[in-house]
């Protein structure tokens, strides 16, 4: 494009968005500064580092497999497969990187397929996996794509997302990792009504992204990133920015909990037996099942063979038990409640915890069936009015028994009960609190009596609100009214009493009333003197 044509298409350009901030690529505009360049050696130093982990990647299985043991409980043949099949992945691309892969495009990608029931940390693993080599994560829903992209998003989104996760860095991008969820709603025949045109066409679209495609950095559909991204191509002293992705090296997951699968591969299995065998597989047993999965199971699924030709690895994960969901909670390094610990701890207060109460959260999770996410079900319920109620007090202990489990809301009341003292000595500091917050902002000081203070504590608490939000609104009108004051009599400190907090505005009226009578009477006092 020459200097000419650049400057028509500015124009064009801003004729059709306003004011668009464009930097031409022929210089600096006169008097324009030219804006300091971000430091080049350590741009270049960050990616070298960033690199270092691919072009150095040297992990074995095994350490894989014990890094996730500190994160995931259970899915011991998961972490199994899945640290093989990363490793031949990384090491692949190693290889090519450094020019020693004779298998070149013989290669066969080691794209996954994980089957399981949700919330047993499918996605976990993989996000933990991406953490350990050091490579971007994206998660994607496949309910969410069409085919076009004109509805839902496009599959090429997530390749895009990939380099968002990647901070921007394509290169690194190239070499990350996509995770796709839900994939078994792209069949047709989960739901019996035959097979499902869009859910196909997204296989094969999908199909050619995890074989290799060149993907724009900017989507079709949105216009603006497109100008920008021409814009950003041509910047920079002619120096071309890489406009595409190459999905060559993506390491492709697409997962599912292939409900009603189990029974067709029992069927299969069973062969002639079927007749003496309940038709409905135990949700104990999908995992057997769901482990012998095999090609033409999926096909009869409703997946077409070239797609699923292209996910060589298979795996599935098992469901988690009361006893997993203990483990979850006491020994995952990301657990949950580690999250409760700190939050808490963010107000000052420490909870324990007993083995019943552990167990009881437990059971209850596991009857929710939704994997560890019933964990946090169960933990939001047990904790969410204590997590409303207590930083608000001055308790910084407290215990989390079975019944507590059961009965969060009565244990919390006990708790307050049991601290009522503290509770009230909280709100006399909170009536301390503004006190001085009201001097700040208006120069008068209130001295709150003993019984205001115990009035003030007493509504309070029957009203269910801070004492702030009580004192703000029975006071209101005093900065107004002590100022009247403060006029005539230069005082500047008021002794607030029970009646007052019982009834401020008339209090107010009779101290304006009172200070006014007793100024014109000493004025009298004094005329009279003269
Ligand atoms: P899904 O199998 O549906 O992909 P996730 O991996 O997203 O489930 O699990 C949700 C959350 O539950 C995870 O972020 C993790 O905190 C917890 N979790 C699930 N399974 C496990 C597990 N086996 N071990 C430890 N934590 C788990």
């Amino acid at each position: 494009m020459s200097k000419n044509d650049f400057e028509e298409f500015q124009k064009q350009l801003q004729k059709m968005f306003g004011n668009v901030n464009i930097s031409t690529p022929f210089g600096f505009q006169q008097g324009q500064q030219k804006p300091t360049e971000p430091e080049e050696p350590q741009a270049e130093e960050e990616e070298e580092d960033i690199f270092e982990k691919i072009r150095h990647f040297n992990l074995k299985p095994r350490e894989i497999r014990d890094e996730l043991d500190k994160y995931v409980i259970k899915q011991d043949e998961a972490k199994k497969v899945l640290s093989v099949a990363v490793c031949d992945h990384y090491n692949h691309v190693r290889r090519t990187i450094e020019g020693s892969d004779s298998l070149g495009d013989e290669y066969a990608k080691q794209n996954i397929l994980v089957l399981g029931p949700t919330g047993v940390g499918k996605t976990y693993l993989l996000k933990c996996i991406a953490k350990i080599i050091g490579v971007p994560f994206v998660k994607a829903d496949a309910t969410k794509f069409s085919e076009t992209g004109y509805v839902g998003k496009d599959v090429e989104d997530m390749v895009r997302d990939l380099v968002k996760a990647a901070d921007g860095n394509v290169e690194l991008a190239e070499f990350g990792i996509v995770y796709i969820d839900e994939i078994d709603k792209l069949s047709g025949s989960s739901d019996g009504r035959g097979k499902d045109v869009n859910g196909r066409g997204v296989q094969i679209n999908l199909l050619k992204l995890m074989e290799e495609a060149e993907v724009s950095l900017k989507s079709q559909m949105d216009m603006m990133g497109q100008m920008e991204f021409m814009m950003d191509a041509m910047n920079k002293s002619g120096k071309k920015k890489k406009q595409t992705i190459n999905t060559r090296h993506i390491l492709f997951i697409v997962s599912g909990a292939f409900s009603n699968l189990a029974e067709l591969i029992q069927r299969r299995v069973a062969g002639s037996k079927i007749g003496f065998m309940s038709d409905s597989v135990q949700i104990d047993n999908t995992f057997e099942y769901l482990r012998q999965v095999e090609t033409p199971d999926l096909v009869k699924y409703g997946f077409e063979p070239e797609f699923i030709g292209r996910l060589p690895v298979r795996v599935a994960c098992e469901s988690l038990k009361s006893d997993d969901l203990k483990k979850i909670l006491t020994n995952s390094q990301g657990s949950i409640l580690k999250q409760y610990v700190e939050d808490f701890a963010g107000y000052g207060i420490k909870f324990d915890m007993d083995e019943e109460a552990l167990d009881a959260i437990a059971n209850k999770a596991s009857e929710e069936q939704t994997g560890a996410r019933g964990l946090m079900t169960v933990l939001e319920k047990v904790f969410r009015n204590f997590k409303f109620e207590l930083p608000s007090t001055k308790i910084e202990t407290f215990n989390i028994t079975k019944n507590t489990v059961e009965n969060p809301v009565e244990s919390l009341e006990e708790l307050m009960k049991e601290n009522v003292d503290l509770q009230k000595d909280a709100l006399k500091s909170e009536i301390d609190d503004f006190v001085e917050r009201f001097k700040n902002d208006h120069g008068f000081e209130l001295k709150f009596n003993a019984a205001a203070k115990t009035e003030l504590v007493s509504e309070s608490l029957q009203r269910d609100k801070t004492i702030r939000a009580v004192c703000e609104e029975k006071f209101k009108d005093f900065p107004y009214g002590l100022k009247l004051i403060a006029e005539n009599t230069n005082c500047r400190e008021f002794t607030v009493t029970k009646a007052v907090v019982k009834d401020p505005d008339k209090e107010l009226s009779k101290w304006v009333v009172e200070r006014f009578q007793s100024d014109d009477e000493s004025k009298a006092d004094g005329q009279e003197k003269k």
